[in-house]
């Protein structure tokens, strides 16, 4: 087991936090597009008296999701990473199993496989699409088959930075091996897939079950909060009372089992279904910044996000790669002086302590993902000349 401070997992050389704020006046990452339609909304809840988890809005706003992602429930939770945990509860997993889970992620994905007591099997991305591949997937899957050895209880399918994952690939491994598969959607809601045979759907309502974030810094934002989703009513009728103490309803302060105080609140709903009202509008803005971007920077040498054909991303996060992993630390110090908040990818998995000891499945895409990615301003409400100044400072860092 690696220990929390172990210098060996941090790269040689890298002085930069990623997380770092924009310099002062600077333009920040991303920030949430709040607007009149939003403060109208928080003001009628607390008017309301609805503050907390028992009011109107949360009813509201699961009915509303449930209708755009296109799953048939929706429970709202109150954060991504209670939605991932409830989940895995949901499906039994618990301690001794494994959960096979993307290695190039958030945090945020393999926690809540921890509170669960199961270790992670970590699966590589594939370079097209930065998401887990579905050849290392079954490739594992089936040498654990041939071997005898025992399979993941389920499969956590990450769609990463708002790329949907190649999940009717992924379904199909699963389904060969009888394992359920949860999405994690919570960087990628409002993204899905045009073409083959998943087309008109959207990321997270595939799986068994599929989990979405509503952070200040996600697409959408209830302040915070989460959302499952299932097609399944037993599975979201065991969600909904998980995340409310397990308390039976009609029965004097019965408990049957070990719950959570998971709900979201009415005041964080309100403003999720103000936001949500706002979703087509925000992908249809990340997708032009995306587009913008994508045209500025064509003749640098970067490699862009990805592209694929019939995977409808909405660019989340705007992320780029560089030549090589020297290159990240000068671009973000470029960048910085320029007043632009760029933030370098997520370290994988397989170098965080708490799950350095996962079993791994190849991890040089993640790897390198993580040396070389940077992600750009994208905000949904970033100005047009917010953008051009984005541009210049990343064309004249190449000169
Ligand atoms: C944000 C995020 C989460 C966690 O969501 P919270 O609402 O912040 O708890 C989980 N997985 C991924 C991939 C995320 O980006």
């Amino acid at each position: 087991m690696t220990s929390a401070n172990d210098p060996t997992i941090v790269l040689a050389g890298e002085t930069h936090a990623p997380g770092a704020p924009a310099p002062a006046g600077g333009i920040p990452l991303a920030t949430p597009d709040i607007g009149p339609l939003e403060r109208a909304a928080v003001v009628d809840a607390l008017d309301s008296g609805f503050v907390s988890s028992v009011g109107p809005a949360v009813g509201d706003f699961e009915r509303e999701f449930a209708e755009v992602v296109g799953s048939r429930f929706a429970v709202a939770c109150s954060s991504g990473t209670a939605a991932l945990h409830v989940a895995l509860r949901v499906l039994d997993v618990g301690p001794g199993d494994e959960v096979a889970c993307s290695d190039f992620t958030f945090v945020g994905s393999s926690n809540p496989i921890a509170y669960q007591g199961a270790r992670t099997l970590l699966i590589d991305s594939e370079a097209d699409t930065w998401n887990m591949s579905p050849e290392l997937l079954h490739a594992e899957l089936s040498r654990r088959a041939a071997a005898e050895e025992p399979q993941p209880k389920c499969v956590e399918l990450v769609h990463v930075l708002g790329q949907p994952a190649k999940a009717d690939e992924i379904l199909d491994v699963c389904r060969q091996f009888s394992i359920p598969v949860i999405e994690d959607a919570a960087e990628s809601l409002g993204a899905g897939w045009s073409t083959g045979l998943l087309a008109g759907r959207q990321t997270g309502s595939v799986g068994l079950l599929g989990c979405f974030s509503f952070n200040g810094n996600k697409i959408a934002t209830a302040g915070g909060g989460g959302m499952v989703v299932t097609d399944d009513p037993l599975l979201a009728q065991r969600v909904r009372h998980l995340t409310t103490q397990a308390k039976v309803p009609d029965v004097g302060y019965l408990h049957d089992e070990v719950g959570y105080n998971y709900r979201l609140t009415n005041l964080a709903a309100a403003l999720g279904r103000a936001q949500l009202s706002r979703l087509t509008d925000f992908v249809e803005a990340k997708r032009a910044i995306a587009g913008r971007y994508d045209d500025a920077f064509a003749d640098l040498p970067l490699v862009l996000p990805p592209r694929l054909p019939g995977h409808d991303a909405t660019y989340w996060l705007y992320s780029v790669l560089l030549r090589d992993a020297a290159e990240r630390g000068p671009f973000l110090d470029h960048l910085g002086a320029h007043g632009v908040g760029a933030r370098a990818l997520w370290r994988p998995l397989h170098r965080q302590p708490p799950f350095a000891s996962s079993a791994l499945v190849g991890g040089a895409v993640a790897d390198d993902l993580f040396d070389r990615g940077v992600s750009l301003p994208c905000s949904t409400h970033l100005t047009g000349v917010d953008q051009a100044r984005v541009i210049d400072a990343v064309r004249s860092y190449f000169g």
